[in-house]
C-alpha cells in the first residue's frame, strides 16, 4: 500500500500527540477532536482498509484493541464507558488509508451516529 501521514507520525516524520506505543501499536490525540477525549490507535504495520484484513492480522486486531482498552482503564474512564469505531471506506467515513481505531470518551455519547 502507499504511505499515509499515519506512516509519517509513526516514523517521526511529522509531529503528533502521542500518548501510547508499543512495539506494534501507537496511540495519539486526533487532531480534530469530536469528544474530550479523542485518541486514534494505529497498528505500526500499515493496512490500508478493515477490507484488507485476513487471518494473518488477527494478532495484530487483537493487539490493538487491548491496547486501546488498556489505555481507557489506565486513563480511569473505563467505567463510566466510551466509543470504538472503526471507519472503512467512502460511507464509512474513512478518510486516511491505514486502519486506525478512534477511541471517544469523555462525554455522553448517542446512538444511531450521524
Ligand atoms: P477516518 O476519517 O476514520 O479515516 O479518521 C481519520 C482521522 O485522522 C480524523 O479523525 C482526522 O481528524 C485525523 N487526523 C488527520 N490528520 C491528523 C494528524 N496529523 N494528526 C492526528 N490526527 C489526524
Amino acid at each position: 500500500m502507499g504511505d499515509t501521514l499515519f506512516g509519517k507520525i509513526i516514523r517521526r516524520e511529522i509531529p503528533a500527540d502521542i500518548v501510547y506505543e508499543d512495539d506494534d501499536v501507537l496511540a495519539f490525540r486526533d487532531i480534530n477532536p469530536q469528544a474530550p477525549v479523542h485518541v486514534l490507535f494505529i497498528p505500526k504495520h500499515a493496512v490500508a482498509t478493515l477490507n484488507d484484513l485476513s487471518a494473518d492480522h488477527a494478532a495484530l486486531i487483537s493487539k490493538l484493541f487491548l491496547a486501546a482498552t488498556r489505555w481507557a482503564k489506565q486513563q480511569g474512564f473505563a467505567e463510566d464507558g466510551y466509543r470504538l469505531v472503526m471507519n472503512c471506506n467512502k460511507h464509512g467515513g474513512q478518510t486516511v488509508f491505514h486502519i486506525h481505531l478512534h477511541l471517544l470518551a469523555g462525554r455522553q455519547m448517542h446512538w444511531p451516529p450521524g
